[in-house]
């Protein structure tokens, strides 16, 4: 566990696998430099999706690493699923939620970043789809682990992205509610992505209770307006 700084939120450590969050005041940009040296040490890899918010998830496979560096980044990407040993997924967050997934059954491993756009079109449904048609899981087999990230108290928006989520996801009204403000509503990321996997049958889901607009151990974007970052990270 080379990578513990103390300081990280744990996940699926019950299964054997290194998974968590960076917490302030450490910074994504340097954990994932560390991370990504000891990948290269040890033969393994760093892989780093550059994020655009869309649904894009790629299998990190052998043929997909070879010839390749230790570091690799992975551009129009916002998700890996992979059943290597030491490959460390990562993402980083500042309020877009984390969504880790682990298989340990045929241990398949997975990490998404949900903002709102990606919520809407439904990104922790592809990762869990990766996991069940490239790598044959069972969503029984599978857990999933919604992270921190901006909560329902805190998420408001404008009428037009409230209906963009009701026009691609009519089921989500219960997780949607009128907010303080006229006009303005309260969006429920972490339960959305949540009904987003349960459909595909997967039932082990943990939802962490964290705000990061709240908790001053997070970066948050909504709070602060910064450009820092927390790093989630998964490697078996
Ligand atoms: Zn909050």
């Amino acid at each position: 566990m080379s990578f513990s700084g103390g300081m990280d939120i744990r996940i699926f450590s019950d299964k054997g696998i290194c998974a968590g969050l960076t917490q302030a005041p450490d910074l994504s940009d340097v954990r994932r430099k560390e991370m990504a040296e000891e990948a290269e040490r040890t033969g393994g890899y760093l892989i780093r999706p550059c994020l655009t918010h869309g649904v894009r998830v790629l299998p990190i496979t052998r043929g997909f690493l070879e010839g390749k560096t230790s570091y690799i980044e992975i551009e129009d990407c916002d998700g890996a699923v992979t059943d290597l040993e030491n490959v460390t997924l990562t993402s980083t967050h500042g309020d877009c939620i984390p969504i880790y997934a682990a298989d340990s059954a045929r241990g398949v491993i997975g990490l998404a970043h949900a903002g709102w756009r990606g919520t809407a079109d439904g990104i922790a449904a592809v990762l869990v789809l990766t996991m069940i048609q490239v790598y044959g899981c069972s969503p029984q087999d599978i857990s999933v682990y919604i992270g921190p990230g901006i909560g329902r108290c805190h998420f408001e928006v404008s009428r037009d992205v409230a209906e963009e989520f009701i026009e691609k996801l009519p089921w989500c009204e219960d997780y949607i509610d009128e907010g303080a403000k006229p006009g303005k509503y309260m969006i429920d990321l972490k339960g959305i992505n949540a009904e987003l996997v349960k459909m595909f049958g997967v039932s082990d889901i943990e939802i962490s209770p964290v705000c990061t607009v709240e908790d001053e151990n997070c970066y948050s974007y909504r709070r602060d307006g910064t450009q820092k970052r927390m790093l989630a990270y998964i490697k078996k």
